[in-house]
C-alpha cells in the first residue's frame, strides 16, 4: 500500500512541517511535532477525485427518541460505569497503567458478550494466541471465552479489513476488542507504532468503523505513572467514552472511573476484586473501603465522597509525630498536598493546633482520591485527633467544606451521603449548620457544627484557641 501524503503538526502552535523535527521552528516548542495525514494515497477509495457519496437525510421529528438499546455484561459495576451497558458503534477507550488488569476485564466482556450471541473479534497485538488462551482459562467465564474469535495482529489496516470481511460474508461481528492501541500501526503513517501520530490516527480510523458498522469497540491504552508517553491523554476528544482503571498494585481491589461518556454521566465509578479467576464486581464500596470500625486508633475519620452519582464512605488517617532534625515533612496520599498544606493552616490559627513541629501523613484508605472539599471537615478532625492522640467516635462522619476562617460550610447532596453513612451503621454525623437537612435517616444523630471550632468542642472536648 502507498504511504499517503502525511504532514508533521505542532501541537502547540499548529505549524506544518514536511518532516519531523525536536523542536517546532514556528514558536520554538519541544517535542510537538505529530505526523497527521493530509489525504489519502492515490488508488485509495478517493483515488481520481471521485465524487463524495450523497447521503440520505432524515427528518429530525422521524428520529426515533427511544433510548438506544444497550448491551448488558451482566458485569454489573462495568455496565453501570458505561450508563447502563455497551452501546452499540461506540467507541470506549479503557485506559490504565500496565499489569493493572485492562486485558482481563476485556477479556471477560468479550466471553461474555460473546456467550449472549453476539460476534467478538479480539485483536491482541500484545500477547500470543496461546497466552490469550491461557490468560481466558483462568477466567470464571472460560468456557464463554470459546466462541471468541481470536486475531494476532497490529496492522491496523489488517484489523479493519478483518471485521469488514466477516460482517460482509454475513458473520456477525458486534464488538471488537483493541488490545493495545500502542501496538496497533497504520501503514498510512511512517512513525512506529505508540507515537501520538499514530494511535491518534488509528483511533480515529477504528472510531469510523464504529459508526459506519453499528460495532462496539473497545481500545486499551496503556499508561504510566508520569502520564508522559503518547496515549490515552491525545485521544480522549476521539472517543465516545474513556474509563480509567485504577488501583494500588499492593491492592485487590481496582476502580473503573468514567472521566468521559457521551452516552452516560462522568465520574461514575464501578469497584472490582481482582481475583485469580478475574475481576468481580464489588456490591457494597464503602464496606471495602471503611473496613472494620470497631477498633480504631487516634487520627480516623470517615467522610461520605459522591463518586458520580454514588455516595461512597471512606476512612482518612493522619499521623502527626514529631519530626527529627530536618524540616518537617509533609506526606499526602488520596488528598491534594496543597489542600492538606491549607488545611494544616487553618487548623494552627482558627482552631489552635499547630503542626509546625510534627511530620504529618495524611491517606485515604484503601487507594481511594479525594477531590472534593466536602472531606475537608474529615481531613482537620482526624489530624486534630492525631496531634491529640485521642480517637474520634468511631460511628461518627464527617462531612463539610472548611473555610480559610474555620467555617464549615453545607456540602451538595448531603442527604445521599447520609443515607450511605446510615446503611453502613454510622451513628452520628457532624454537618455544617446551615447545611442540615429538613429529614434525616432514622438512627443517625446530626451534629450541627459552624466552625472547627464547634467540632473540636464536640469531639476531642478541646477548646479553641
Ligand atoms: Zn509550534
Amino acid at each position: 500500500m502507498a504511504r499517503a501524503r502525511t504532514v508533521h503538526r505542532c501541537q502547540e502552535c499548529g505549524a506544518e512541517a514536511p518532516r519531523w523535527a525536536g523542536r517546532c521552528d514556528a514558536c520554538g516548542a519541544w517535542n510537538t511535532m505529530v505526523e497527521e495525514v493530509v489525504a489519502p494515497p492515490a488508488g485509495g477509495r478517493r483515488a481520481g477525485r471521485a465524487p463524495a457519496p450523497v447521503a440520505p437525510t432524515v427528518a429530525l421529528g422521524a428520529v426515533s427518541a427511544a433510548a438506544s438499546p444497550r448491551w448488558e455484561t451482566g458485569l454489573r459495576e462495568f455496565d453501570f460505569v458505561l450508563g447502563g451497558g455497551i452501546v452499540p458503534g461506540s467507541l470506549v477507550l479503557v485506559g490504565g497503567e500496565p499489569g493493572i488488569g485492562k486485558s482481563t476485564l476485556l477479556l471477560q466482556v468479550a466471553a461474555r458478550l460473546s456467550a449472549a450471541g453476539r460476534g467478538t473479534l479480539y485483536v491482541s497485538g500484545e500477547e500470543s494466541a496461546l497466552q490469550v488462551r491461557l490468560r481466558a482459562d483462568r477466567l470464571a467465564e472460560a468456557s464463554d471465552a470459546a466462541g471468541v474469535a481470536l486475531l494476532t495482529e497490529t496492522s491496523l489496516e489488517a484489523i479493519v479489513a478483518t471485521a469488514e470481511a466477516a460482517l460482509s460474508s454475513g458473520r456477525r461481528v458486534e464488538a471488537l476488542v483493541v488490545d493495545s492501541i500502542q501496538t496497533v500501526h497504520t501503514e498510512l503513517l511512517e512513525g512506529a507504532p505508540g507515537n501520538v501520530g499514530q494511535v491518534r490516527e488509528c483511533a480515529a480510523r477504528l472510531m469510523r468503523l464504529a459508526k459506519d458498522a453499528g460495532i462496539a469497540v473497545f481500545v486499551i491504552g496503556h499508561v504510566t505513572k508520569g502520564g508522559g508517553i503518547a496515549g490515552p491523554k491525545t485521544l480522549e476528544h476521539i472517543v465516545d467514552t474513556v474509563l480509567y482503571f485504577e488501583g494500588e498494585g499492593s491492592l485487590e481491589h481496582r476502580v473503573l472511573r468514567a472521566t468521559k461518556n457521551r452516552f452516560g454521566s462522568v465520574d461514575e465509578i464501578g469497584v472490582f476484586r481482582m481475583l485469580p479467576s478475574g475481576l468481580v464486581p464489588v456490591e457494597n464500596p464503602s464496606a471495602l473501603f471503611l473496613g472494620d470500625r470497631e477498633a480504631v486508633a487516634s487520627g480516623s475519620a470517615v467522610t461520605a465522597l459522591m463518586e458520580g452519582t454514588r455516595p461512597v464512605l471512606v476512612e482518612v488517617q493522619a499521623l502527626a509525630a514529631r519530626a527529627g532534625f530536618s524540616t518537617p515533612q509533609r506526606v499526602a496520599a488520596g488528598i491534594d498536598g496543597r489542600r492538606l498544606a491549607l488545611l494544616l493552616a487553618v487548623l494552627d490559627k482558627r482552631g489552635g493546633i499547630s503542626c509546625a513541629q510534627l511530620d504529618v501523613f495524611c491517606n485515604v484508605v484503601g487507594g481511594m482520591r479525594v477531590q472534593e472539599p466536602a472531606a475537608d471537615l474529615a481531613v482537620v478532625a482526624a489530624l486534630a485527633s492525631s496531634v491529640a492522640d485521642r480517637p474520634l467516635p468511631p460511628r461518627a462522619v464527617f462531612l463539610g467544606e472548611v473555610g480559610l476562617g474555620g467555617e464549615v460550610r453545607p456540602v451538595s447532596q448531603v442527604e445521599r451521603r447520609l443515607a450511605e453513612a446510615a446503611k453502613l451503621g454510622m451513628t452520628q454525623a457532624f454537618l455544617a449548620e446551615r447545611g442540615v437537612p429538613r429529614r434525616t435517616p432514622p438512627g443517625l444523630a446530626v451534629v450541627p457544627v459552624a466552625s472547627l471550632g464547634d467540632v473540636l468542642r464536640r469531639t476531642l472536648g478541646r477548646e479553641a484557641a
